[in-house]
């Protein structure tokens, strides 16, 4: 079986990206899973701190191993936004595949000298687990956001981002590189779409060779997808978009079956909404320039 470095350095050089999706329930999870069957194509899944806690840990790294193991396909698992040592241990230690060190909010310095410290601790747990580190500002929230933050402020130079990489040996770049978190209302209308700056995407992965993750990445228009990829994106996140998608389909399933107490009777109209969510943007990631 494949390791996530395996995967990330093959759409590398393929020039595709490996689709990230949080999964805050088992149906997110299957019909995520589903979704990259069909498509024949690895995925990722990952679950931030408040998921973690929502889930169980070990019970979630359990239900992700098994469908790793028995249908023989390379799924792998994330902690995401990780912000203390002690959750990150827990996670390396329930054998998540990747972990999100996350102390961006922190002074630059500190930020440096606590990821370093948290990767020997991780490595030394899992040699093969990769940790990503996060400098700039994308915003907090994988939510429905009233107003849109001024981020302009926070995004990442080619300049620190290289410092950070060298002085931390982080395997994983998340820059910010106008990319949010959370979507405005008008994005889940469709009326609007988030826009890249594919030219520092470019500038910072020539200047520090890494892998680098796309965060907040609902919302944002096709065609800056493709050229972030093209530039050097390995992993896309999408998250809020499944979180839209999943409350649509639920409320589908409840008006469907306005009588019913089944969850496996309501609940596939969640599933398919997720699924086909999942698919078209699985399918965009993975489609090489
Ligand atoms: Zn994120």
């Amino acid at each position: 079986m494949q390791v996530l470095r395996d995967v990330l350095e093959k759409a590398q050089r393929d020039g595709v990206g490996v689709g990230h999706f949080n999964i805050g329930d088992f149906v997110i999870l299957r019909a995520v899973f589903a979704s990259a069957q069909d498509l024949k194509v690895p995925v990722l899944v990952g679950v931030s701190e408040g998921e973690r806690k929502f889930l169980g840990t070990r019970q979630i790294a359990a239900l992700v191993k098994s469908l790793r193991d028995e249908f023989d396909f390379p799924i792998f698992l994330n902690a995401d936004h990780t912000h203390s040592l002690a959750s990150a241990i827990e996670a390396a230690k329930a054998g998540f595949d990747s972990i999100v060190f996350d102390l961006s909010a922190l002074p630059f310095e500190q930020n440096i000298r606590q990821t370093k410290e948290a990767i020997e601790a991780l490595k030394g747990i899992n040699p093969a687990i990769l940790v990503e580190g996060e400098i700039g500002d994308i915003g907090t929230g994988s939510e429905i956001h009233d107003a849109a933050p001024d981020l302009s402020k926070g995004l990442t130079s080619p300049e620190e981002a290289k410092q950070y990489v060298d002085a931390t040996g982080v395997d994983i770049l998340a820059p910010a590189v106008g990319n949010m978190h959370g979507m405005l209302a008008s994005m889940v209308q469709g009326t609007t779409k988030k826009h890249l700056d594919i030219a520092r995407i470019a500038q910072i992965k020539s200047a520090t060779g890494v892998f680098m993750t796309l965060h907040g990445g609902s919302g944002t228009e096709d065609e800056d997808f493709r050229k972030a990829i093209a530039a050097g994106i390995n992993v896309v996140h999408i998250n809020t978009e499944l979180r839209v998608a999943w409350r649509r389909g639920l409320e589908r399933g409840l008006a469907n079956h306005p009588n019913e107490v089944v969850p496996y009777k309501i609940l596939p109209d969640a599933f398919e909404a997720i699924k086909e969510v999942a698919t078209s943007r699985l399918k965009l990631f993975n489609s090489a320039k």
